[in-house]
Parts: C-alpha cells; sequence; structure tokens
C-alpha cells in the first residue's frame, strides 16, 4: 500500500518562497504558489528547514493531506486524522477512497478526474469516521505535477470549522448522495451543453459537452464571461463560434438557481446546426416541390390512405377534371364521378388492389361536361415508413388525349384511304381473313368478295383533271356505303379499284343481287365541280366455295372475273369460274394490270392515287476479277403485284415488250436506277467510283422520245451520264444498224457507257461489232457455265465452247472493249476466265441480286 518511492517524489517538493513561484510548471502556476521544485541539494540546513515546517504545520488548525496519483497517502497532518477520526498511523496506511462509501466515491472519483486535468478545487466530501458517522469536511484541493507535467497527487487542506456530522440519517444521505451521482452522470454525459453562470456573467461551471461546444479547454471556460443571460425559462437562438471559426446555432435556455449556495443561471445550449441546416433544406426541397407540383400540367396527388383524406392535390386538377380542389377535399371520391361509367369498377378495382401495395399504373377515360373524353394516365407509388408501413400514395395522373387521339389517327390512317376514308388494302385483307378463319368453323357461313373497277375512270381522270376525279371517287365511295349494310366492308385498294366483303349472306344470289343493284346505283351520274360526271363499274365476284385458304387468293379470283366482265363489255358483273385461270385470259389480265401500274406511275396521275411503286429494283454486284472490287450494279426489275406476289421480269417483260408498255416501264426502272446511284453519291461520295448497268429493250430504242426521256431522267436525278451504262442486245444492233448508230452515236455523246448484253446467243455478225460506239461485251452465262477446266491442263484442254470464250474475250480487247462474264457460279469458272484476262464477273459465285437495303450495305461496307 505505501510506496516508499513515491514518497520520496513527493518529497521533492516543499512549500516554496514566494520569489521561486515563476519556476513552476505551467499547470502548477495557476495554482496558489505553496510548492516549488527544490533546486537546493540535500543539506542538513535543508532538513532543519523540513523540521520547521512540519512543526508549522503542527501547530495548523486545518488538516492537511498529501495523496499520491491513486489516491494513496504520502503523508498526513494529526488534524487531518482527527477530522476523519482516525489516528494518523492509521490514515497514512490508507488511501483517500477507503473513506468514502461507494456512491460518495463516484464523485470524488470525479473531481480527482478534474484535479489530473490540473484544475484546484473545493470539495465538500461526506467521509465514513471510524465510528461509522458521516462527516462532511470541505477541502481545498490542489494538483500536484512533477517536471515533465505529469501527474504526481494532490494535496487537501481541510478546513475544520465546515466539519459537520451528518449521522442523523444515514440512509436517507445516501439516497441524496445517489441522486446527486446520477444528476453528475447526467450532466456529464448528456450531449446538451450545461454552463452555471454566476450573477456576474462569469462561468464557474461547464460540463464536457459545453467543451466541445465551445471548443476551448475546461480551465479556459471557467472564469471566462459569458455575460449575464436575459432570457428566462424559454428558449432563444444563439450563433455559436466553434473553433476554427466555424459557425453554429445553438438553442439557449436560461434557469436561475442556486449552486453552492450562490444564486445562479443555469444555462443549456443545444447544438442545433444539424438540426437547422436538415430544416432548411427541408424547407427548400418543400418549396422547390410545391414551385414544382403548382406548376406542371400533371396532377400531383397526395393520399393518405388511413384517413382516406388528399392531403396534396396539385391545380392541374381544377382544368382535368374540371372540379374545384375545394371539393375534392371535402368529398375525396368525387375524382370518380367523372371517370367513364364502364371504367368506374375497373378504377376502383385498381385503387383498391394496388395504390398501397405497389408501384402501378393504369389508362382510363374521364368524361368532361359537354361528354368530352380525356385519356387520363395514372401513375401511383406506395411510401413507407421506417417501420415498413405504407402511409402515404403518391400519385401522378397526366392526360394523355392527344396521344392516344394521334394514335388512334395514326392506326386509322394506316388503316383506311386517306381521299375516301374507306377501309384500304390491310384492313379489307384483315376482314377477310376473319371471314376465312369463321368460314372454317361455321361451314353454313358464306361470304362473297367483289371487285369493282370503274370503267370509264381514265377518261373522267384525263379529260377533266384528277381534282374532278377525286370528287368522283368519294362520291362513289359515299354511294356504296349507303347501298351495303353495315356489316359489309367497302375498301378502296387504288386507283379507281374498290372491294366489297358481303358477310353472312343467305346465298350466292344474295351477292349478285348487290352486285347488281351497285351496278345500276353507279351507272346515275354524278354532279362534280360543275360537271355532270358518270362511270359504269365492271364486278367481279368470288364466292368463299372454292377452298380458298388466302385471302389473296379470293381477291386474285374476285379480280380475274372483274376483268371477264370487262371483256364481255364493261358495265356488267361476272362470277368467278375455274375456267377463268385458262393462260389467255390471265396474260391479258397481266397486261391490264401492267397498264394499270404503269400507269400508276405517271407524273399526272395524282400522289394520291399511288401508295407505292409495284415497280422495284434488285441490283446484281459487277465485280474485278483481279481485285475482286465492286466495280457496279446491273438492275433488275421485279414487279410487286397486289395479289400475286413478287413477280420475275421472265413473267411481265415479254407482255411489256409486245405491248410496247416497255416503253414507260423501262422509264419508270431507268429513272429508280439513276435516283439510287444518285443517292449512293450523296451517301458517300460524289465521284464514287460505281457504274450502275440498266437493261435497255428493242423497243426503247426504237422509240422516238428515248434521248429526251434519258435527258430529262438524268437532269431530274442529276446523275452524270458516265455513271451510267445501257445493255442493249446484239439483236437490237443487227435490225437497223444505221438508225442504231445514229442513236448509240447521241447516247456516247452523253457519256453514257454501252454494253452488249448476252453476247454470243444472237446471229452475232462480229464484222459488223466495231462500227457500235460499244464499250463493254457481256458473255452469256450459257458459255460461262460451259468452261469446266481440266484439273492438270488447264488451258490446253479447254472444251470447244470455252474456246468460243477466249475468241470472244480477244476479240473484244480487240475493238478496245472491255468483258464482263454473266453467271459466274464456280471458283474453277472464275478462275478459267481470269487466264483468259476477262475483266469483270457477275454471278451467284459473287451475289445474287440484292433488294435496296443489301445493296446500299455493300456499298457502304465497300467505302468503309
Ligand atoms: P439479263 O439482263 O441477262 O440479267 C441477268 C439475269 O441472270 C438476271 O435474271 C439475274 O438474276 C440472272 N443471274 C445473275 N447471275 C446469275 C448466275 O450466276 N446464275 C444464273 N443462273 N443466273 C444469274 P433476272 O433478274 O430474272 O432477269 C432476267 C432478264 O430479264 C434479264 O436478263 C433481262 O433480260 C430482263 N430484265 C431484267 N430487268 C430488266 C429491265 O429493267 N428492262 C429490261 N428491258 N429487261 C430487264
Ligand atoms: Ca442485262
Ligand atoms: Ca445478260
Amino acid at each position: 500500500m505505501y510506496n516508499h518511492r513515491s514518497r520520496s517524489q513527493l518529497s521533492y517538493y516543499h512549500l516554496a518562497s514566494e520569489g521561486e513561484s515563476n519556476q513552476l510548471p505551467k499547470t502548477m502556476r495557476q495554482t496558489p504558489s505553496f510548492f516549488s521544485r527544490d533546486s537546493q541539494p540535500d543539506t542538513a540546513e535543508k532538513h532543519e528547514r523540513i523540521a520547521r515546517y512540519y512543526r508549522l504545520l503542527a501547530l495548523m488548525r486545518e488538516g492537511l493531506w498529501w495523496l499520491n496519483a491513486q489516491g494513496k497517502t504520502v503523508e498526513v497532518t494529526s488534524q487531518m486524522a482527527n477530522l476523519l477520526g482516525y489516528k494518523r498511523e492509521e490514515v497514512l496506511k490508507t488511501s483517500l477512497f477507503d473513506f468514502l462509501e461507494p456512491a460518495v466515491s463516484v464523485t470524488v472519483q470525479q473531481y480527482w478526474e478534474n484535479s489530473k486535468r490540473g484544475i484546484q478545487g473545493n470539495w465538500k466530501v461526506e467521509f465514513t469516521c471510524k465510528n461509522g458517522s458521516i462527516s462532511l469536511l470541505c477541502m481545498s484541493v490542489f494538483p500536484l505535477f512533477d517536471r515533465q507535467d505529469s501527474f504526481l497527487g494532490v494535496l487537501a487542506i481541510a478546513h475544520p470549522q465546515t466539519s459537520s456530522t451528518l449521522t442523523s440519517n444515514r440512509s436517507s444521505f445516501l439516497a441524496l448522495q445517489e441522486r446527486q451521482n446520477q444528476l453528475n452522470a447526467i450532466v456529464t454525459n448528456t450531449s446538451d451543453s450545461i454552463l452555471i453562470v454566476d450573477r456576474n456573467g462569469q462561468i464557474c461551471f461547464a460540463n464536457p459537452a459545453a467543451t466541445k461546444l465551445f471548443d476551448r479547454k475546461l480551465e479556459e471556460l471557467l472564469g471566462s464571461d459569458l455575460g449575464v443571460p436575459v432570457v428566462r425559462e424559454e428558449t432563444a437562438e444563439i450563433q455559436l463560434l466553434g473553433g476554427k471559426g466555424k459557425l453554429g446555432i445553438g438553442e439557449m435556455r436560461v434557469a436561475p438557481a442556486v449552486w453552492q449556495g450562490k444564486s445562479v443561471y443555469v444555462v443549456s445550449v443545444r447544438d442545433i446546426t444539424d438540426r437547422r441546416q436538415t430544416e432548411d433544406a427541408l424547407r427548400e426541397s418543400e418549396e422547390r416541390f410545391r414551385q414544382l407540383a403548382e406548376n406542371i400540367q400533371d396532377v400531383f396527388w397526395l393520399f393518405c390512405p388511413e384517413t382516406k383524406q388528399w392531403l396534396y392535390v396539385s391545380p392541374a386538377y381544377e382544368s382535368i377534371w374540371g372540379e374545384s380542389r375545394d371539393r375534392l377535399y371535402n368529398h375525396p371520391h368525387s375524382w370518380m364521378e367523372h371517370i367513364h361509367p364502364q371504367e368506374r369498377e375497373l378504377v376502383e378495382n385498381w385503387v383498391d388492389r394496388k395504390w398501397c401495395h405497389e408501384p402501378s399504373s393504369l389508362e382510363y377515360r374521364l368524361v368532361g361536361e359537354d361528354n368530352e373524353i380525356r385519356w387520363i394516365w395514372h401513375r401511383t407509388f406506395p411510401v413507407k415508413n421506417s417501420q415498413g408501413e405504407v402511409y402515404r400514395v403518391v400519385g401522378i395522373a397526366e392526360d394523355i388525349s392527344d396521344r392516344k387521339f394521334a394514335q388512334e389517327q395514326l392506326r386509322h390512317d394506316t388503316l383506311h384511304d386517306a381521299l375516301t376514308d374507306l377501309p384500304n388494302r390491310n384492313l379489307f385483307m384483315e376482314r377477310v381473313e376473319r371471314a376465312l378463319k369463321r368460314s372454317e368453323r361455321h361451314a353454313e357461313y358464306l361470304f362473297a368478295v367483289l371487285f369493282l373497277d370503274l370503267d370509264r375512270f381514265k377518261i373522267v381522270n384525263d379529260s377533266l383533271g384528277h381534282l374532278v376525279g377525286d370528287k368522283l371517287l368519294v362520291s362513289i365511295a359515299r354511294s356504296l356505303e349507303k347501298i351495303l349494310r353495315s356489316s359489309d366492308t367497302v375498301a378502296r385498294l387504288g386507283g379507281d379499284e374498290f372491294t366489297i366483303l358481303l358477310e353472312d349472306i343467305e346465298s350466292y344470289q344474295d351477292a349478285v343481287q348487290i352486285a347488281e343493284r351497285i351496278r345500276q346505283a353507279l351507272c346515275a351520274p354524278y354532279q362534280v365541280e360543275g360537271h355532270e360526271v358518270f362511270s359504269t363499274v365492271s364486278i367481279g365476284i368470288a364466292m368463299n366455295s372454292n377452298g380458298y385458304t388466302r385471302p389473296e387468293q379470293l381477291l386474285r379470283d374476285a379480280d380475274l372475273a372483274m376483268y371477264r366482265a370487262k371483256e364481255l363489255g364493261k358495265s356488267r358483273y361476272a362470277i368467278f369460274d375455274q375456267a377463268m385461270h385458262a393462260p389467255a385470259l390471265k396474260l391479258l389480265k397481266i397486261e391490264n394490270d401492267l397498264r394499270r401500274a404503269i400507269w400508276a406511275e405517271k407524273p399526272k396521275y395524282p400522289v394520291s392515287y399511288v401508295e407505292a411503286s409495284e415497280f422495284l429494283l434488285y441490283y446484281q454486284p459487277i465485280i474485278n476479277i483481279n481485285t475482286y472490287e465492286l466495280t457496279g450494279f446491273e438492275a433488275l426489275v421485279r414487279w410487286r403485284h397486289p395479289y400475286r406476289g413478287l413477280l420475275s421480269p421472265g413473267e411481265f417483260i415479254p407482255i411489256a415488250e409486245e405491248t410496247g408498255l416497255i416503253v414507260d416501264l423501262g422509264n419508270i426502272v431507268l429513272r429508280q436506277a439513276c435516283q439510287q446511284m444518285r443517292l449512293w453519291q450523296q451517301q458517300i461520295s460524289p465521284d464514287l467510283s460505281l457504274r450502275m448497268s440498266v437493261n435497255l429493250s428493242g423497243k426503247q430504242l426504237r422509240d422516238d422520245s428515248i434521248l429526251e426521256d434519258l435527258d430529262r431522267i438524268l437532269a431530274e436525278t442529276g446523275l452524270p451520264g458516265h455513271f451510267l451504262t445501257l445493255e442493249l442486245t446484239e439483236s437490237m444492233l443487227m435490225d437497223n444498224p444505221e438508225a442504231v448508230t445514229n442513236i448509240l452515236l447521241q447516247l456516247r455523246k452523253r457519256s453514257v457507257q454501252l454494253s452488249i448484253d448476252d453476247f454470243g446467243t444472237g446471229y452475232s455478225s462480229l464484222s459488223y461489232l466495231h462500227s457500235f460506239p460499244v464499250n463493254t461485251l457481256k458473255i452469256d452465262k450459257s458459255f460461262v457455265s460451259q468452261i469446266q477446266p481440266d484439273r492438270n491442263h488447264q488451258h490446253l484442254n479447254l472444251p470447244e465452247r470455252a474456246e468460243i470464250v477466249r475468241t470472244i474475250i480477244t476479240l473484244a480487247h480487240t475493238l478496245g472493249m472491255d468483258v464482263v462474264a454473266e453467271g459466274v457460279e464456280t471458283q474453277s469458272q472464275l478462275q478459267q476466265l481470269k487466264q483468259l484476262h476477262c475483266e469483270k464477273a457477275q454471278g451467284y459465285f459473287f451475289s445474287q441480286p440484292l433488294d435496296v437495303k443489301a445493296a446500299t450495305d455493300r456499298v457502304f461496307s465497300h467505302y468503309r
């Protein structure tokens, strides 16, 4: 218990004279200068001096008690021991804390901590005396430090006159003490700052939170001036100047109190900087939210599911729902009254099932005062509290009427004819398909498709103008609607063609009767723009009895029947029978269709009649044999027939040539091909080194307007002539060599290149060849397919046909022409052609003819 070493350390100090005080360590200087470091040697004189001090001390009435850093007694005077009811020797062996009840010990421990921090204090301590009584002692306590500022213990001076014995009610004392400890603990540990300020405004107590809040040491705070607080019993906000000039906000509360016998103010300060910042941020975001909600065009809703009340509804509600918000606040269900009656139940279910459970949305209609319909898209989101319970529902209702109507319009447009507003081909086909399906399920279900074509429309249109033509078509559309039942469908396919679907008829006689009624009704003249116009109609009828599976088949046959009706003298109807599929009629039909399709592209024909060109081009790459580079394309026409699908040139070019329609068709092809090449040039580069080859037929070459047409097309598409190659056949050259040569020279003047197609198949007169200004020979694929090289003697053993190829190539080169091999399908053919110095090749080995998109990809990949 007693430690000799620590005692000798303590003896290092002695009561100092005034003059030595400035040598004390900093902390000691703040205490009265009883002690100072001993700088003198350990002499007899020094011992004498100490002895004198002790005698002096013995005379003092005050008790003197030296305690080391652990609270153990180093030295004690008899007076002190007396005050505790012990003998000096007894006290010497003890610690301060041996005289304290545990409750008191807690308090003293806190005093002790203060001493360690260098704070001198006046302690009031209840000691437990030897006889068990409690003695209240007032002690002045001075902390002691060594040179290194480490705590050595304290010197306590007890004042005997304050001593009082509190034995009368020990248990109540202890209870009191315990309460005081609790209070201490609260004051020490609370996050609020607590200060005690005396009547002069000086701080005489500060808890740890206060030192932290003011960012000062306790000893700096104690004794410093806070000022006399004026606020009593209510809170006030004060600005806090923390360390590093940081500003904060405190909430101050002041209460008068009595402390250590003095009347003081208890000042508590709570740091509300964070709270205030949060409040400010919240207020700001609330303001932003309000601004937003008040100004958006959507309705913003806040709903309390518990009370079923609206907490907030934005002003847009009034304009969209046409009802004041006050009414809604008073009758929370009133928004439902405006919902379309057919959808009210749906919405109610939605509210019940979804709102409080998951984010959801619903589209519904509102009915306005004047029965005006509005489409609403309403989204809701449940908001949960920290316990996971939904306590709010947020909603956003958007008026999507415009979008909805635009969608409906778009859908309507894709299924209706713009001129007459009748269903178009797409919708008609949909309906026929539905009828077909129904007839599969119900054998007794009968329907018929009527195909109508006006007999004189072209004349009306050409003579009176398309404005009159348009009006006539609209009038006829309205007449047809009037004649038919609402369950039937009248559609306009384009041009002057109408189709009718007669559903659920009793017998085929019904269809015939309706056709006849239509025919008669349309015979009557129409008044259009001051003109009396009339046009008879030819009608073809197809019944669904022929085992049809696709709607196009019905349309095709009704069309054929209509064609027969026209053939029989127009203004009549014909019912389809299988005999109509006879080749002769079909050819005539194709001619008729071709005529219509070509006619539809004539510029003078109103745009509204043309859905899209029925003719489209495929492009077959022409490749440089040596470099494999793309050098151009050959344009090959296809016909997208309205009912028969994509037709290849073999199915219609011969008819077109025979009927002379090839001239118009040729111009359609030439225009599209030039346009496409020009487009690629614009997309990539104006001097794209690709050529477009276009097939020319004999009739075109002999047509008087060929040069005029070509010039117009080149001018209108903007394609320079040298990017165009025209392909001619040998037979075309031989027909009238002088006239042809003249035309060819005119073409060459425009820098247009010329090539001879299918070379070798005609009765070619090689001797004439040199007299034509031709750039290229295209070797027909029938020769190319014959090249079968011998593996061992590749160039020695060529078959005879291959020898012809060699001759052609040599001849071409002699005449300064280059050679394109057509129909190259294999690597070995290519190999041969290369050896024969053929320049270019075209064929499935490189590529099939490509549609626009694929050809465009090819061009782009070539120039990447
Ligand atoms: P063409 O001018 O000799 O065109 C080449 C034909 O051969 C094309 O048939 C093409 O698809 C096909 N072909 C290409 N590479 C190969 C191959 O490797 N093997 C085989 N077996 N065939 C290949 P398409 O497109 O059916 O054209 C047929 C004919 O129709 C053309 O023969 C041409 O005479 C004519 N034609 C096509 N478009 C037009 C046009 O716009 N105007 C005129 N007047 N005639 C055209
Ligand atoms: Ca060709
Ligand atoms: Ca050819």
